[in-house]
C-alpha cells in the first residue's frame, strides 16, 4: 500500500488559498486588485491543519467545515480589506465554489504514469490528506478515481496530519498492510507524522536535509518502493 498526500504531491491549485481568495474578491468586486502578498499573511492561521493537535470530528459535514473556516479565517481576512459581514459571506461563498472546482486544480505530470505503474506491480493507493470536505469529488474529477482505492481525508475523519489518529485510520484502511509507505511533500505533516506511526516516508518535490528519503519526482519514488531486482 502507498499512502499519498494530495496537495503538493499528486495535485496542486495554482495560487493555493491566497489565489483562491484573490480570485473570489476580484469576481465579487472587479475594481479591487489585492495582491497575493497582502492576502497571504492573513491565511496563515485558522485552517484546521494549522492546529493539528486539536481533533475536530464535529466539522465533518461540508457546510459545517466551511462555516468553521469562514469564522476562523475568511471573516477576519475580508474584514481587514474593508468588507462588511454580508459582503464577506458572498466573497467566501465564491472562494468555496472556486476552491472545490476541479478545473482550478492540476495533476502533476508524473502522477498518472507512476500510480498506474505501481498499481500494475501490485501496489494499492490511498490518499491521506489534510483537505477540504470535497476532496473525493475533486480527486474523481481529476481522473484519479480509478487508481486511488480510498481517501482518508482530515475534513471527514476530524484529525489533521501529523496527528497520530489520522495515520491510525490510514493503517486500518490499508488493512494493516506489511508493506506501507507514506509519500508527501511536507516533512512534518507527512514524513514525521508517518514516522511516529511507524510508517516509512518518502519526501517529494521538497528539499529537507533532515529527511532520509527524498525524491525530486514521483518517478524516483518507484525506485525506492519497487527497487529494480
Ligand atoms: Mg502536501
Amino acid at each position: 500500500m502507498v499512502l499519498w498526500d494530495f496537495d503538493g504531491t499528486l495535485a496542486y491549485r495554482p495560487g493555493m488559498w491566497s489565489g483562491d481568495l484573490q480570485e473570489a474578491i476580484h469576481a465579487f468586486d472587479a475594481t479591487r486588485n489585492i495582491s497575493l502578498e497582502e492576502i497571504r499573511p492573513l491565511l496563515q492561521t485558522g485552517f484546521p491543519w494549522h492546529t493539528p493537535e486539536i481533533p475536530h470530528p464535529e466539522t465533518a459535514a461540508p457546510d459545517v467545515w466551511w462555516e468553521h473556516v469562514y469564522r476562523s479565517v475568511f471573516a477576519d481576512a475580508l474584514g481587514h480589506f474593508g468588507y462588511d459581514a454580508q459582503q464577506a459571506r458572498a466573497i467566501a461563498e465564491r472562494a468555496r465554489e472556486r476552491f472545490v472546482d476541479p478545473s482550478s486544480w492540476r495533476v502533476f505530470d508524473d502522477v498518472p504514469v507512476v500510480l498506474a505503474d505501481l498499481a500494475r506491480a501490485g501496489w494499492r493507493h490511498i490518499i491521506v490528506s489534510n483537505h477540504v470536505p470535497e476532496l473525493p469529488a475533486i480527486t474523481r474529477r481529476l481522473g484519479l478515481g480509478d487508481v486511488v482505492t480510498t481517501i482518508v481525508n482530515s475534513a471527514a475523519c476530524g484529525y489533521e496530519k501529523p496527528h497520530p489518529e489520522i495515520f491510525s485510520v490510514a493503517r486500518k484502511v490499508a488493512g494493516h498492510a506489511e508493506a506501507l509507505w507514506m509519500v508527501g511533500d511536507n516533512p512534518v505533516a507527512d514524513i514525521a507524522g508517518a514516522a511516529n506511526a511507524g510508517i516509512d516516508g518518502i519526501l517529494v518535490r521538497t528539499e529537507s536535509p533532515d529527511v532520509p528519503r527524498r525524491c525530486a519526482t514521483l518517478y524516483d519514488v518507484v525506485r525506492i518502493v519497487e527497487p529494480p531486482s
